[in-house]
């Protein structure tokens, strides 16, 4: 590669773990290496002095390489730059030509230059290079005034052993952890705006993900699960390529419904997605459920309600979302692409027999003795044996 595009990747809080620091960078860069992959040929990742370097041939679009790092979780920020040999002349050359650049694309008029010596053995010290190129700049570009406070370009000057680095942006990633780092979890993906949000958050942490979601065809149209396929299509252009096990829950919700008092319906049939999603769970290496619930949002997530569903499994089961406001779960969604297709309007299993009057404070015992008469081991095992699995690809 003789012309190309070079972005310094910063590692957020993989920075912080110590003796596992070259461990979470190798995740983190092949992380890098594989979302790359996908859309370009030309390119290469490599660690460098707790930075990853990326390299990329200069005929791809700069901000869709951008894009695509932006998403690995792990990423704190991302800097296009210029590489310079580590001398203060080519430096300063790298400089103006820079800022000539930022001259006639943006008009810039001030700047002010930060720079900082990776290398202490170089031999001027921070302040002083930051003085020599800001006046090797004001030589080689008439038009620009420094100004401290409020410069149109804040231009960082990174001097290293081997090569320096000059740029400017600082563009913020989502922060997290490699995935692959902490496990595996079970999400329950409905097709509403939460429990996509919540998967997300999960996978942040640097989990894997499976995803279970259930259905009421044909009460439920084919359309509603094209939706959850859509919705998880996008959650696996961060979290990678997954699998999703789908299950008509009907069979089991009729017989709720012959045999149980109505309001019980809600968090009966949350009990049994738990269940099911549990054994999904043991079999496929999942250590724990993940869904989007949020205390209070609707009557199936009272206090009570939550307690009753919880003491239907015995995994842990996350709910990162527990303590969020729905706006703010909006507008994360909206940040990660989900929001659009969450709000089409299409039904989902759970509204098929809504009670009229749901028990939003539901006792233990009662729904126990609701369940007994239902057979509730075999309604569970036929349930996880008849799942269609299907492969979600990012889009
Ligand atoms: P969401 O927006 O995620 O659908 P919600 O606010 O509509 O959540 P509920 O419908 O009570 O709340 O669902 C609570 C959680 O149960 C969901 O976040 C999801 O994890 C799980 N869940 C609900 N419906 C389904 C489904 N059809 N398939 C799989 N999981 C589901
Ligand atoms: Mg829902």
């Amino acid at each position: 590669m003789n012309q190309e595009h070079i972005f310094i990747v910063r590692c957020g809080e993989v920075a912080l773990k110590g003796m596992n620091k070259p461990y979470f960078e190798r995740m983190l860069a092949e992380r890098i290496r594989k979302l790359l992959k996908r859309k370009f040929e030309r390119f290469d990742v490599k660690r460098h002095e707790g930075l990853i370097f990326v390299r990329a041939d200069q005929q791809y679009d700069k901000d869709a390489i951008i894009k695509e790092i932006s998403k690995v979780f792990g990423v704190a920020s991302i800097s296009p730059a210029v590489e310079t040999e580590s001398n203060l002349d080519a430096i300063g050359e790298a400089a103006v030509a820079y800022m000539e650049e930022l001259i006639e694309e943006k008009g810039i008029k001030t700047f002010k230059v930060n720079a900082k010596r990776a290398d202490k053995s170089f031999p001027v010290k921070s302040p002083e290079i930051g003085r020599i190129i800001g006046a090797k700049i004001l030589i080689g570009c008439k038009v620009l005034k420094v100004d401290v406070h409020d410069p149109d370009c804040l231009l960082f000057v990174d001097v290293r052993h081997d090569k320096s680095y000059i740029y400017q942006d600082k563009i913020a990633g989502f922060g997290g952890l490699p995935l692959g780092t902490n496990g595996k979890g079970m999400s329950l993906l409905s097709g509403g705006i939460d429990s996509p949000v919540a998967t997300w958050m999960m996978a942040k942490r640097g989990m894997l993900i499976e995803a279970v979601h259930f259905h009421s065809y044909p009460y439920t149209s084919q359309r509603a699960q094209e939706k959850v396929e859509d919705l998880a299509k996008i959650v696996a252009t961060y979290c990678g390529r997954f699998k999703m096990h789908v299950i008509n829950l009907l069979p089991i919700q009729e017989q709720i419904v012959e045999h149980c008092p109505e309001e019980e319906t809600t968090i009966l049939v949350r009990r049994f997605m738990m269940r099911i999603a549990e054994q999904v769970a043991r079999e496929t290496g999942c250590g724990m459920l993940i869904t989007g619930e949020n205390l209070g949002q609707v009557a199936s997530q009272t206090a009570e309600a939550l307690v009753v569903t919880d003491a239907s499994v015995q995994m842990p089961v996350m709910r990162p979302l527990i303590a969020m406001d729905k706006v703010d779960i909006m507008d994360k969604a909206r940040e990660i692409g989900t929001y659009e297709t969450s709000i089409q309007p299409y039904e989902d299993c759970c509204t098929v027999f809504l009670p009229k009057h749901p028990a939003t404070k539901p006792k233990l015992e009662r729904i126990l003795a609701s369940e007994s008469k239902l057979n509730a081991e075999q309604l569970i095992a036929d349930a996880v044996a008849s799942r269609e699995t299907i492969d979600i690809k990012p889009e």
